[in-house]
């Protein structure tokens, strides 16, 4: 097996294999970038160490080999005592996890040449400065020594010095810091610095190997949905030197701007600095417009690299970079991440410059962006007390008590507060917080810092660099410029579009794409977002073979998924219009003893229902609307059994206990069900209680006539819920045409209605060839197909113990939140072909809050339904998704 590439024998493509850095320094390399020579140890190597604990045997040989080119290229051999080549030792997955995983720079340097790099570059401090760096990140990473210990160190060389920075320590302070250094590694480790510069190497590869399964890098894979068995390759490069003296330096750049996605120069730039100082944020850093006054033609240089880049790659890309007294190197690029509204901007924006097609701009936006661009943001901040203006890092507005470590966020989280991270700055182990958190707010680091970099990642709201507050994790408080004092506890809220950091609660309003939707807002004015979003989701539309309807149970609710776009109504619950009043009319009929009684009871539900209806088709005139007859257990609409005992009994003792007390008292025992989701309920109602679904299905024949002779178009659809057995929904079908027929005669309006059943049982759909003949249409109602395929009980199980599977990686994402696509989905799979066999006209839809999850969505379309239904709010996130499952 080939194990190493050469940079020069990769491309883009090979992500898999090379990961992600691996493969673009390959494909910069063959575009001619000045990239510094190097090879990349693959994916495979890695998956073979993780397996087995131990490198495969050829691997030893073929690196040496790669390493014998390297240093014939640069002249120069690996760790030679007077003119030492040296390399860094990068990690690099598939999938970029940032921070997550080492590198190690300078590797090669040993207590020999580090004179032999002094002399070469005739700068001691510079050879001394990179050991130390050598020394730390070496300990840190491969000898996992705490990096506390090396940082105070260095804080006290600084201390002793009177320095405030670390350049201002120099030659001598810097070797006494690789003394000191080296005393910590033997101290930690009881062993010697490795001096061997292959030594070295080799296991600095491994570390990068085994950080794969660092606790930090498998918790974020699992909230990443990365797979664990990808491993990471490793990418041997030449180092070049930022930290050369002031014509050298290190940086970030972005081709436009992550945050709006609008063009322009974005990115930070350091000064005699190696890479990891930016990131890190030891030093503050400049913005990369500056590096046109201090070395211009190294900017111009890499203004047309990032040109050359975006034309190569059709894409925002980010970009790391190194000047080595006046050289530019290029050490990284990639598709960069961006927040959901510089997508939508970026997308556009390619397909204006002829870049991309539009299909291709669809590809690229997402319907978890669009649900992101729909939250609310801060309306009037004019009464709002303004602490500070950070960095808008990552967009949102999150109102939150403010906590100054993971621990209490995680903690407070689970107890159900909402909570702001606080912190000077975030590192890797921050990620348990950052999740739990609705926002971040950090007080040093730039938009490229962790914080910013990841909160984008989990479109979490986050504002970074509020470098006027004063952040002190001892006394858990902030202190802003104007003396005001947040202590851990008190609100705050902070606008990650803006930057604005707010002490209290700010109100929130609809965000803008929101009110295009609602067409409050026309596109074009003043807003390229909504312009975007206007062009990709009418693209989506264009495209989507899925129709997307919504579930509504009322004329509002209809009303304004029809202006988000819904093509009708895919579930319209009946059972929430019992509910709040009427709960004593179910009552009545719930007690009812005898035909008569129950009569009374239907008929008095009857005017009540039909009005609800002709609200619905009014709102949805001309559209399906598909009502589901009644399908919660009954004892639903009765008072709770414990607290009717005792206020029967309470009545009692005074001699104030009636009847109708009694009688109620008895009907809730008599209903009372141990497992009310697997007992009478849904069309099983309809055949125990004479009656019910009979007044349902008049009112909504009723409400059609009257709808129809006022010159309305509705189109009702009957659903029966819940069916497990042809028989039952053949039971009901009869009865519900017998009453269509009663009412059509008697009105003189012809009702023609599809009759049809929810799939949500997984006898119905091992049966769907046989129920296919009683019904005109199926619709899936994956929440209960999914709680009894599964056998969990929807109320319950995710607060119970959904946290551990999900821990354990049993499953990604909640089965509830996502279609099981494996076992749900083959229900599925199996109910549309046996259904579709018996009736090829057979209409499919879906009705489960599946409907407006983006993977559920690509799923539906895929397996052939007609439609998705969703709440209305997510109803543009199905129609985008449904455009692009179809592309
Ligand atoms: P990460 O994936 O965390 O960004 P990298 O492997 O990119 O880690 O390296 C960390 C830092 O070191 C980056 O700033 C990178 O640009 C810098 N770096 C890596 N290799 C070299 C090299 N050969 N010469 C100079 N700087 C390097
Ligand atoms: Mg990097
Ligand atoms: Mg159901």
């Amino acid at each position: 097996t080939k194990y190493v590439y050469a940079f020069a024998e990769g491309n883009k493509d090979q992500k898999d294999l090379l990961g992600g850095k691996g493969a673009n320094l390959a494909e910069m390399t063959n575009l001619g970038l000045p990239v510094p020579p190097g090879f990349t140890i693959t994916t495979r190597a890695c998956q073979a160490f993780l397996e087995t604990g131990a490198n495969p045997p050829e691997l030893a040989g073929q690196v040496g080999e790669h390493l014998a080119a390297l240093e014939k290229t640069m002249g120069k051999t690996l760790g030679d005592a007077a003119d030492p080549l040296l390399v860094s030792v990068r990690s690099g997955a598939k999938f970029s996890m940032p921070g997550m995983m080492e590198t190690v720079l300078n590797v090669g340097l040993n207590d020999e040449s580090v004179h032999g790099l002094a002399n070469q570059s005739g700068d001691e401090r510079f050879a001394q400065d990179s050991y130390r760096r050598l020394l730390q990140m070496f300990g840190k990473t491969v000898l996992d020594i705490d990096g506390e210990h090396f940082e105070s160190a260095i804080d006290a060389a600084k201390k002793a010095k009177g320095a405030k920075n670390d350049i201002d320590l120099d030659a001598d302070d810097l070797r006494d810091l690789v003394k000191t250094f080296k005393k910590i590694i033997v101290d930690e480790t009881g062993q010697d610095f490795p001096q061997d510069p292959r030594a070295q190497m080799d296991l600095a590869t491994q570390a990068v190997f085994e950080s794969w399964n660092a606790p930090r890098a498998i918790l974020y894979r699992r909230q990443e949905r990365i797979p664990s068995d990808l491993g990471t390759a490793v990418n041997i490069v030449a180092m070049v030197f930022g930290n050369l003296g002031p014509d050298s330096g290190t940086g970030v750049a972005f081709t436009r701007d992550p945050a709006t996605g609008r063009t322009g120069i974005y990115g930070d730039y350091l000064q005699n600095a190696q890479g990891e100082d930016v990131v890190a944020g030891v030093r503050n850093t400049v913005a990369l417009a500056e590096l046109e006054n201090i070395d211009k033609k190294s900017f111009d240089q890499l203004l047309g690299i990032m040109s050359t880049l975006e034309h190569h790659y059709l894409d925002l890309c980010d970009i790391e970079f190194t000047i080595e007294r006046g050289n530019l190197w290029m050490l990284q690029t990639r598709v960069g991440k961006r927040t959901a509204a510089a997508a939508f901007r970026i997308a556009v924006a390619l397909v204006e410059e002829g870049l991309i097609d539009q299909d291709e701009a669809l590809r690229r936006v997402t319907g978890d962006q669009l649900a992101n661009l729909m939250f609310p943001r801060f309306g009037s901040t004019a009464d709002a007390k303004k602490l500070t203006k950070g960095m808008n890092a990552s967009p949102g507005a999150a109102v939150g008590k403010v906590v100054f470590d993971s621990a209490t966020a995680v903690r407070e989280a689970a107890a159900g507060e909402k909570v702001i991270l606080v912190r000077r700055e975030t590192n890797p182990d921050d990620l348990n917080g950052m999740i739990a958190a609705v926002g971040v707010l950090t007080s040093r680091g730039g938009k490229t810092s962790h914080a910013a970099v990841v909160a984008r990642g989990m479109g979490k709201t986050c504002v970074c660099g509020a470098e006027e507050l004063e952040v002190d994790q001892k006394s858990r408080t902030i202190t802003a410029a104007d003396g005001t004092v947040v202590s851990e506890g008190d609100l705050i809220s902070i606008d990650g579009s803006t930057g604005d950091v707010f002490l209290g609660e700010v109100p929130v309003t609809d965000s803008p794409v929101v009110e295009y939707f609602e067409g409050t807002l026309e596109p074009g004015e003043n807003d390229d977002l909504v312009q975007a979003v206007d062009r990709l989701i009418k693209h989506a539309d264009s495209v989507r073979r899925l129709g997307v309807r919504t579930n509504a149970d009322n004329g509002e609710d209809s009303a304004r998924a029809r202006r988000f776009g819904a093509e009708g109504i895919g579930l319209c619950r009946t059972e929430h219009m019992f509910l709040g009043e009427r709960r004593h009319q179910v009552e009545r009929l719930i007690l009812a003893e005898g035909k008569e009684e129950r009569d009374a009871a239907l008929a008095a539900l009857l005017p009540l229902q039909r009005g609800d209806f002709i609200e619905i088709f009014e709102a949805m005139d001309g559209k399906e609307v598909t009502v589901r007859l009644l399908d919660p257990p009954l004892h639903e609409f009765l008072p709770d059994l414990t607290d009717l005992s005792v206020r029967v009994a309470v009545a009692q003792e005074r001699g104030e206990a009636t009847e109708e007390d009694h009688r109620l008292l008895d009907a809730v025992r008599r209903l009372h069900e141990q497992n009310p989701m697997l007992g009478l309920r849904g069309v099983r109602l309809g055949i125990v209680i004479p009656g019910l679904f009979a007044m349902q299905v008049r009112a909504i024949a009723e409400a059609a006539a009257q709808r129809k002779k006022a010159g309305g178009d509705p189109r009702a659809e009957i659903m029966i819920p819940l069916v497990g057995a042809v028989q039952e929904l053949e039971l009901v079908r009869d009865e519900t045409e017998r009453v269509l027929a009663e009412v059509g005669a008697a009105t003189g309006v012809e009702l023609h209605m599809l009759i049809g059943t929810m799939i949500e049982l997984p006898r119905a759909a091992l049966t769907a060839g046989q129920i296919a003949v009683a019904a005109d249409f199926f619709s899936f109602g994956t929440n209960d197909l999914t709680q009894m395929v599964w056998g969990f009980s929807r109320d319950d199980v995710e607060a119970a113990f959904f946290s551990r599977y999900l821990d354990r990686g049993i499953f990604g994402v909640s089965p509830f939140e996502s279609l099981d696509v494996e076992g749900v989905g083959r229900m599925i799979r199996i109910a549309s072909e046996e259904g579709r066999g018996t009736r090829p006209d057979l209409k499919l839809g879906v009705c489960g809050e599946h409907g407006g999850d983006p993977a559920s969505v690509h799923f539906f379309h895929q397996v052939g339904l007609d439609y998705v239904s969703c709440s209305p709010f997510r109803v543009p996130v199905a129609r985008l998704e449904a455009g692009r499952a179809a592309i």
